[in-house]
Formats: C-alpha cells, sequence, structure tokens
C-alpha cells in the first residue's frame, strides 16, 4: 500500500511515501521511499525543492507560481527524472494530510469530503496561515489523482478530551460560545510520542501519566493520562504558553491593551511582535535558534544567556502546571529540535525537579540519545527523549483508514 504524507508548514511544504503492507504496520517507523520539501524562504519569489530517495538527492530552486502549482511540481519528482520511485501517480492508494486547526468538531482523523473541506476553510480563521495550506494540498491532490482517499489528520484533535475548566479561558461565558477556548496543537506529535514512549516502557498507555514536552520552533507541553491529553500549554493559537524561538508564549494582555493604546501599533506590527520579533530572538537579539544561543553565550554574550535563563525558567514553570491534573508522574518525555538535540535544555528543565527525586544520567543524557530513557535507576520518573514522527503518524493513521474499508 502505497501512502502519501503532506505536511504542510506556513513557508514549506514537506512531503514523503511510504510503502506498507496491508497486513501488519511495522512496530518501528519505515524509512519513507521519497521524501520532499519545498521552501518558499530561500529567496524572494523562489521555491527551493529537495528531493531525497534510497538512490540519492536532488536539489533545485525555480520561480514560485503558486502554492499549488509549486506542491504539483514537487509530486512530479515521485513518477518523474532522477528521483522516480513509482511509475504513474495512480499507484498512491491514500494520501494523509497533517490539519492545524479541526476546531472541536473534528476529533479524530477524518475522509476528505466536500463537508471536511468546507469545515477546514471555516476554521481557517482560527489559524489562518495553516489551515488555507492544507486546503491546497488537499487540491493539488484532487488535481493530479481525482478520488483518491485523503485523510486529514488534525494537531488539535489528540486534545479534544481537555475537560472544560482546562479549555474555557476566563473571559465573558459568551465567547466560549463563538469558539474562542484553548484547543491546543502540536497533537499529532504528542499522541505519537506518548504511544513510543508506552512500548520503549513496555507498559500500557493508559495507566501511564506523562508529559511530553515537544520543544521545537514551536513549543507546547501536554499531560496525558488514561491515554488522552488532559491539560496543554498552547491555547486558542500556537502562541500561549511556553518561550518559543521567535514567538512570546504567553504575556500579560495588558502589555497589548498598551501598547495598542499608547505606542500607536498595528494590529500586523503586534502579530508581528509576537509571532516573529520575541522568544529567543526578541531576547538575545541573536537568534531563535538555540545552537546561536548557546554559542553567543560562550562568547560571553549576557542577552543570550538572559533568553536561555527565561526560557528554562517558563518551561520549568509549565512542566510544574502540567502535573496536579495528571497527579503525579511515570515519565517526562523530550522531543523534537531541541527536546532531541539539546542535553543542556533537558537536564536545566529537570534539575528544577531534582527535590522531587527526578534524576538524568549525565553520561545517557549526553551521547545523543534516541527514542531512549535517559533517567537513572534509581530516579522517581523516567525521563525519555523520543524522536518525533509525525509523517509516520499520519501514515499510520492512512493505513487504519484504508484497512477498515
Ligand atoms: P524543529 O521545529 O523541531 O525543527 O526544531 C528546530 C529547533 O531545534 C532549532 O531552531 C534549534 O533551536 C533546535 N535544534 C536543532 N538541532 C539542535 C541541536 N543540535 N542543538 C540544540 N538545538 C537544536
Amino acid at each position: 500500500m502505497k501512502v502519501l504524507v503532506l505536511n504542510a508548514g506556513s513557508s514549506s511544504q514537506k512531503s514523503c511515501l511510504y510503502d506498507l503492507s496491508s497486513e501488519v504496520l511495522p512496530e518501528v517507523p519505515p524509512h519513507p521511499l521519497w521524501e520532499a520539501e519545498i521552501d518558499w524562504t530561500y529567496q524572494q519569489g523562489q521555491a527551493e525543492l529537495k528531493v531525497k530517495t534510497a538512490a540519492g538527492t536532488s536539489k533545485k530552486s525555480f520561480p514560485s507560481q503558486s502554492r499549488r502549482a509549486d506542491t504539483l511540481e514537487m509530486l512530479k519528482t515521485l513518477w518523474s527524472g532522477e528521483t522516480q520511485v513509482i511509475e504513474h501517480p495512480q499507484e498512491i492508494d491514500i494520501v494523509g494530510h497533517r490539519v492545524v486547526h479541526g476546531g472541536d468538531e473534528y476529533q479524530q482523523s477524518t475522509l476528505v469530503t466536500p463537508k471536511l473541506k468546507e469545515a477546514i476553510a471555516r476554521l481557517s480563521t482560527f489559524a489562518p496561515i495553516h489551515n488555507p495550506a492544507n486546503l491546497q494540498g488537499i487540491e493539488a491532490i484532487e488535481d493530479i489523482l481525482g478520488n483518491v482517499p485523503q485523510v486529514a489528520v488534525f494537531d488539535t484533535a489528540f486534545h479534544s478530551q481537555l475537560p472544560p475548566a482546562a479549555y474555557t479561558y476566563p473571559i465573558p461565558y459568551e465567547l466560549l460560545q463563538k469558539g474562542i477556548r484553548r484547543y491546543g496543537f502540536h497533537g499529532i506529535s504528542h499522541e505519537y510520542c506518548a504511544h513510543r514512549a508506552a512500548k520503549i516502557l513496555d507498559c500500557n498507555l493508559k495507566e501511564l501519566r506523562l508529559i511530553t514536552c515537544h520543544l521545537g520552533n514551536g513549543c507546547s507541553l501536554a499531560a496525558i493520562r488514561n491515554g488522552h491529553s488532559i491539560n496543554t500549554t498552547m491555547g486558542f493559537t500556537p502562541l500561549e504558553g511556553l518561550m518559543m524561538g521567535s514567538r512570546s508564549g504567553s504575556i500579560d494582555p495588558g502589555i497589548l491593551l498598551h501598547l495598542l493604546r499608547n505606542c500607536n501599533y498595528t494590529v500586523d506590527e503586534l502579530d508581528h511582535l509576537l509571532n516573529r520579533d520575541s522568544g529567543l530572538l526578541g531576547i538575545s537579539g541573536v537568534s531563535n535558534d538555540l545552537r546561536q544561543i548557546t554559542a553567543a553565550i560562550d562568547r560571553g554574550n549576557p542577552q543570550a544567556q538572559l533568553a536561555l535563563d527565561i526560557y528554562i525558567h517558563r518551561l520549568r514553570s509549565c512542566i510544574a502546571s502540567m502535573l496536579p491534573s495528571i497527579g503525579g508522574l511515570d515519565a517526562i518525555i523530550f522531543t523534537a529540535g531541541m527536546g532531541e538535540n539539546s542535553a543542556l535544555i533537558r537536564s536545566a528543565a529537570c534539575e528544577g525537579f531534582g527535590f522531587l527525586g527526578w534524576k538524568i544520567d549525565r553520561h545517557k543524557n549526553e551521547s545523543a540519545p534516541l527514542d531512549a530513557d535517559i533517567a537513572t535507576s534509581d530516579s522517581t520518573v523516567r525521563i525519555l527523549v523520543i524522536h518525533t514522527q509525525e509523517d509516520w503518524a499520519i501514515a499510520q493513521a492512512c493505513w487504519q483508514q484504508q484497512i477498515k474499508n
């Protein structure tokens, strides 16, 4: 069974093709047959396309026409040119899409229908960059493959069991009825990591109390009990919660009122300030990338040090805020760019909980762990590093959908 996955970001489009047996899913994620990515940030008006297969890699740039047309260009490399891995587009059995916002209506992976497309378009008001990009990916596939089954896998779905006290903002109740509530994001990653953690620990997920820390360019935590997310740090938008690469995370909303009222900020300027000019970048003035921040700290840059200190302070505070809802903890999981690669972030986060007996094995932490437990044997919680595989999680959802039918 050939499963194509499309994962649309704000300025990139990633995609991969898996070849799966229709009998059973592999325990360990297999390597895709073909992986591709378009990057629209590379040069104004240009799209940069990278493709990787077992035969090698290719890279080219071309004038960007539209997201939909560029995506078609990317998909053509599946059946033509040096990266060809299939004879005809019709060999693709099913296509899965990461869709950022499913609102409170879509609580699980769903087959794409005209009604679902309307809902994704309607929910674009809540995810103005991502949902339209997701829809364009769906339409690009319709252009080439007609009515091949397509599955939408929602980033919000894993958080659909948040209790009302966790999802409701303390603002007038009418706004809740207008959809202004906490939804949570990164759900595909949090859910994948929870399942993988249960495998690594050889336990039933329903019996585990977990905190998953997705620390990439965007950062969020989920508190998981009975296999569901019951608390999370992102909210109505992916701006709430932890400090991030260039996003502020939670700040006093009074600051926004002040900037609007007294400093002549426009709404677009505020948007830019909070999403692009804040976080590690905004404080350090160096970069949104942790590697650049630590290099600047080594050169004695005090603002870079402050950025890291705030990041750790807020990470610890948010981890602590997850604990009461799950009534204890069996394992904490670090994933995504910083969570998977930074021994410093993992040890600093856990150090704050040394008084509760959380203990990292220094040697394991520093030897590039992957899908591994890095806690000491006498630690009161297991501390795991898991490579998040959102594309594989989407492919699994497609496989299940195909088997059902
Ligand atoms: P992601 O959004 O998951 O791709 O994560 C991207 C972020 O991960 C980058 O901006 C870096 O801050 C961080 N990152 C990636 N590799 C490393 C590394 N080796 N050490 C520290 N941070 C890293």
